[in-house]
């Protein structure tokens, strides 16, 4: 009997709240309890034995490293006991009164955000412990920390509003977690449903599971095995439980070397990307193991930031097991593992791209976006990356891609550079000026549809020796060409004489007026003449900084010798200066709207409406 009378505690206000949650939600799949209590039970026998390797006192010492469970249909109980760590009193109250891990602070984010999906957001996250109470009447905690000086403890609860906490003698080292079971919810008791849902839920955990004194759980640290041993159904297994994902992955990696260095590692990338479904930035789930033993769950630098979307475990036999969380960084030997995986992934992602073009476009549509970071943030992979780039273009199907490698081999022979054009849909693109001059030249451009787009070929700056240029620049050469049907174009004089009154009448806004050939349907159009800082990226600057002085557009425009409005323009000068002058600026302002840098459209309007008015005065 204990001395000291039970000790009644509140739930803080989180946890009350995700009980209520917890208990109420109409969620369907609640043995996932299990799952959660059992890794639970392998997480603390994963501590205690690395407290093996550092402590020679140790509470209960001779107890194997294993996870029990009983079930008593007749009592109406499941009870899973584990060996591992234990919690002292301290421990009792904080770890299971308070919401101390980030998988729930998530979940309760989420559940805000999410507002009538709550159900289905369960299903989502692991909400630990607390998930207990969706079948439990009461729970019991009975728990010895490792250490011998301490007391064991049982901490109650029916899940309500409040605990207790109570001295319990003779207890083992570890934890042992008897569960009440609900009338509804008694199936939990009968040993062929829990051995059910332990083989489907934890059959890679890596400490003995019996239930009713069977073994039941495969001890197999699925990564270490030959690929030849394994079957798809393990990996995908292995991916949902180890991972804790809920898809299905989308690539495997599994990767056994020797040398330079001791690598077994089973990497996945999942079907989604849960950056783009609005969640938080992720961090990188891959667990770093060194011969089976845990070291760290989630590895600072073990990858480069822009592959934190892959899940699965590293396994090293050279890594030092005391390697602590601080010193990972900057460890020699995670550089080198993030190096040599790093490669390995890139190498895996090019192998799929050859061999099922289909399937790498998928993983391009998921996480193209990770790939364009890494270009512009991680210069000694960029010229992998680059050839992982894909882009859609004028000569692709709308949707169809295309890779710069395969640009580079549809290139003409005297095609000198690569012609990119961004704008926010290919029809904008298509329906520009920009892309008369190319298109009547049979030159492939590249479209970019994002802002970043831009910012990521400035980055590569050049692939396979051939600059990477937008085709908007001033400074383009294309080969003299007649279009067909085209009409005949203003004498060479006319249109220098009109040049040059153009750019004095548009004035300082216009740095220079070129008769151009790289116009065949429009009529004019404006160009930038400053190479890095085209339309898109000033819009970018300016949003990334919007008090910064406003930057000065370096504007170059091109008119069309051979349309009938410039045609026209050039007689209009004489027979009429200031209705000609109107439509020059016109004619300016049009082309700058086209290019999107016109800043502030109030006088185009009013010239419109000038315009108009001597036009509907004419008749
Ligand atoms: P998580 O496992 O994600 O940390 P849980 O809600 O499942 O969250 O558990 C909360 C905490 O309670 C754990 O972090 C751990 O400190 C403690 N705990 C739970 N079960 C056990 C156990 N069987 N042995 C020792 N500590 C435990
Ligand atoms: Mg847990």
């Amino acid at each position: 009997m204990s001395e000291t009378a039970p000790e009644k505690h509140e739930f803080q206000a989180e946890v009350k709240q995700l009980l209520d949650i917890v208990i109420h939600s109409l969620y369907t799949n609640k043995e996932i309890f299990v799952r959660e209590l059992v890794s639970n039970a392998s997480d603390a026998l994963e501590k205690l034995r690395h407290l093996q390797i550092t402590e020679d006192k140790i509470f209960d010492e001779e107890q194997e490293l294993e996870i029990n469970i009983t079930t008593d249909e007749e009592a109406q109980t499941l009870t899973i006991q584990d060996f591992g760590i234990g919690m002292a009193r301290d421990e009792l109250v904080k770890n299971l009164g308070t919401i101390a891990h980030s998988g729930s602070k998530q979940f309760l984010k989420a559940l805000k955000e999410g507002g009538d999906q709550n159900s289905n957001l369960i299903g989502q996250f692991g909400v630990g412990f607390y998930s207990a109470f969706m079948v439990a009447k009461d729970v019991k905690v009975y728990s010895h920390s490792w250490e011998a000086s301490k007391e064991g403890h049982v901490w109650t609860s029916d899940g309500s509003g409040a605990y207790t906490v109570e001295e319990a003698e003779g207890q083992n080292r570890g934890t042992k977690i008897v569960i009440s079971l609900e009338d509804d919810h008694k199936s939990f008791s009968t040993e062929d449903e829990i051995k059910r849902i332990i083989k489907e839920y934890s059959s890679f955990v890596q400490f003995p599971i019996n239930v009713n004194g069977e073994r039941i759980n495969t001890q197999d640290a699925i990564w270490l095995k030959n690929k030849s041993e394994i079957k798809e159904e393990d990996y995908t297994e292995f991916y949902k439980f180890a991972c804790k994902a809920f898809d299905e992955p989308m690539l495997r990696l599994h990767f056994n070397a020797d040398a330079p260095l001791a690598i077994n590692a089973l990497l996945f990338t999942p079907a989604t990307n849960v950056e783009a479904m609005g969640f938080s930035r992720s961090e990188s789930e891959v667990a770093l193991y060194c011969r089976k033993v845990l070291i760290d769950a989630e590895p600072k630098g073990l990858f480069p930031d822009w592959l934190r979307f892959l899940k699965g475990v590293v396994d090293s036999a050279d890594l030092p097991l005391n390697i602590s969380r601080e010193t990972m960084q900057d460890s020699a030997l995670v550089q080198k593992l993030n190096s040599v995986l790093t490669k390995r992934y890139l190498k895996v992602l090019a192998e799929e791209a050859k061999k099922r073009p289909e399937n790498y476009e998928k993983f391009w549509q998921t996480f193209g976006i990770y790939l364009k970071e890494g270009v512009t943030s991680d210069f000694t992979q960029k010229d992998s990356l680059t050839k992982l780039l894909r882009f859609e273009s004028s000569l692709t199907e709308k949707g169809k891609l295309t890779s710069l490698s395969d640009y580079v081999s549809r290139m003409k022979e005297d095609q000198k550079e690569i012609y990119y054009l961004q704008g926010s849909s290919r029809e904008s693109i298509e329906n520009g000026p920009y892309l008369e001059a190319f298109k009547a030249r049979n030159i492939e451009v590249l479209f970019l549809f994002l802002p970043i787009d831009e910012f990521v070929m400035n980055h590569i700056r050049e692939f396979e020796e051939k600059n990477l240029v937008s085709a908007d620049q001033d400074e383009i050469e294309l080969e003299n060409i007649t279009p067909e049907d085209a009409g005949e174009p203003l004498e060479k004089d006319e249109a220098e004489k009109l040049s040059t009154w153009l750019k004095e009448t548009i004035g300082e806004r216009v740095e220079e007026v070129k008769i151009s050939d790289r116009l065949v349907d429009s009529p004019a159009m404006s160009s930038n003449s400053d190479k890095f800082m085209t339309a898109s990226m000033r819009r970018m600057m300016q949003q990334m900084n919007p008090d910064a002085p406003e930057m000065e557009a370096k504007v170059v425009l091109h008119i069309n010798p051979r349309h009938g409005l410039i045609k026209n323009l050039a007689s209009l000068r004489d027979s009429d200066p200031d209705l000609a002058k109107n439509i020059a600026d016109q004619i300016f302002d049009n082309t700058l709207v086209e290019a999107g840098i016109l800043e502030d459209p109030k006088k185009l309007l009013g010239r419109v409406y000038e315009l108009m008015e001597k036009l509907a005065g004419k008749s």
